[in-house]
This record gives structure tokens, sequence and C-alpha cells, in this order.
């Protein structure tokens, strides 16, 4: 049996991310579309969201940056496409307490999100990862004034 350490696991998911983007690219039509970027590292993001009846119905990326900051912006559409605005935000705000520091991560409602996890070590990092995530904050708070 092969030893694989956690924290090669957290690089393989992680790297698959990086080479393989999920949901990469415009997203037509949409109904909010942010810029963001990390001027640490240099990482910049365009999040757009389409919204149907409380739901995020669809959400791609597109922008250039660090692997972790572009993996972690993939591994996020992937996991809160099709969930409720409010479903969203609890993942959102989930990985913000782990990368906080302030809580494990729960693997089963995670899933390879806890990947992230890895990053925390490397705290100028962790800026990387979470702006994918404080972007879609600001964007589902956009979606909901839209809708009410
Ligand atoms: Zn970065």
């Amino acid at each position: 049996m092969v030893r694989v350490s956690l924290e090669d696991l957290y690089k393989e998911v992680i790297l698959d991310h990086y080479r393989d983007p999920r949901n990469k690219g415009r997203l037509d039509p949409h109904d909010v579309l942010l810029e963001r970027n990390n001027p640490l590292c240099g990482d910049e993001i365009e999040l757009f969201l389409k919204f149907d009846d409380g739901e995020l119905e669809a959400i791609s990326f597109d922008g250039k940056g660090c692997s972790i900051s572009l993996a972690s912006t993939s591994m996020m559409t992937e996991k809160v496409k099709g969930l409720s605005v409010e479903q969203a935000r609890e993942v959102t705000e989930s990985i913000k307490r782990m990368m906080a520091g302030e809580e494990d991560g729960d693997p089963d409602a995670l899933g390879d999100l806890v990947s992230l996890k890895g990053v925390v070590k490397y705290p100028v990092r962790i800026k990387c990862a979470l702006l994918g995530w404080n972007t879609l904050l600001e964007g589902l708070a956009e979606g909901q004034e839209d809708s009410a």
C-alpha cells in the first residue's frame, strides 16, 4: 500500500483543479458579474452568477493568478452550483472559518474543499484561497437585492 500523506492529497486536489479548472469561462446570460483581485499576489478573477428563484442556477469564473486562487475558485464553483443562496452562503462562511483556523472543516459537508485547509499553514496564501469565496459572498448579496 502506498502511503499518501494528507499534505500530498491536498496538493493533488489543488493541482487537479488548477490544471483542469471547472466552470471556467464567461457565463451568458448572467445576473451578476464581479471583478476582484488580490494585489498581494496579483490574482485576478471575474465571477459570473446566474440566479433562479433563490437558487444559484449557474456560476462560472475567469481570471489569472496563482494555483491556489484558481484552484480554490474552481472548487468553489463546483460546490455551490445549484445550491440555494442560503446554502451557498453557509458553505462560504464555513470555508472562511476553516481558513481562519476556527474550525476543522467537516469532510461530509465540504468534501474535497477540506483540502484547502492545507493552505492555512501559509498565511500569505490564505487571501489567495479566499479571493473567490469573498467575491461569491458579495455576489450572493447582490443577487438577493436584485430579486427582492
Ligand atoms: Zn495568489
